[in-house]
């Protein structure tokens, strides 16, 4: 819990939110996260030719504590899949997930027992993106379309509620139960 939790509900709020969520999407950090080929479509998203820094995103972390968005891009296994969530539980708040390609979003064409269908089963997501693999020009427009969600997203007690009432769950949950959804 931060100091905005505390703040009330108003006029000058409104104004503040604006402030906190600009700063907020203009310096996202990610999580490295990269389980399977979506990841080299990530890796190049941060290359001098697409320059994911033009977007204050230079930074991808090795620690999930100096990190506020999960980039999940990959296949998740039923064994990853713990260790995923520990380390968005690791993430410090507010905290954002993007689901990348089809593989992370609905398990793809790995329909079996091995791989998580969807990595909503694990972390409440914010962004999916499609494609096998989504191309480093798709991962930046799903990026910006998250800036557009995190600007217009309320800073305090308020995001909480919207979570809640949205489905997202906090604890873990087998990956055969759908998480997104209460
Ligand atoms: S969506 Fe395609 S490219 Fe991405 S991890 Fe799955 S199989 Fe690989």
């Amino acid at each position: 819990m931060g100091l905005e939790e505390r703040l009330p509900n108003g006029i000058l709020l409104a104004s503040l939110e604006k402030l906190v969520n600009w700063g907020r999407k203009n310096s996202l950090w990610p999580a490295t996260f990269g389980l399977a080929c979506c990841a080299i479509e990530m890796m190049t998203t941060g290359g001098p030719r697409y320059d994911i820094a033009r977007f204050g995103m230079e930074r991808f972390s090795a620690t999930p504590r100096q990190a506020d968005l999960m980039i999940v891009a990959g296949r998740v296994t039923n064994k990853m899949a713990p260790v995923l969530r520990q380390i968005y539980d690791q993430m410090a708040e507010p905290k954002w997930v993007l689901a990348m390609g089809v593989c992370a979003s609905s398990g793809g064409m790995f329909n079996n027992y091995a791989v998580v269908q969807g990595v909503d089963h694990v972390v409440p997501v914010d962004m999916y993106l499609p494609g096998c693999p989504p191309r480093p020009e798709m991962l930046l427009d799903s990026i910006l379309k998250l800036h557009a969600k995190i600007q217009d997203e309320p800073i305090n007690a308020k995001r909480a509620a919207l979570r809640a009432e949205r489905g997202d769950r906090t604890e873990l949950v087998a990956s055969s139960v759908k998480f997104a959804k209460k």
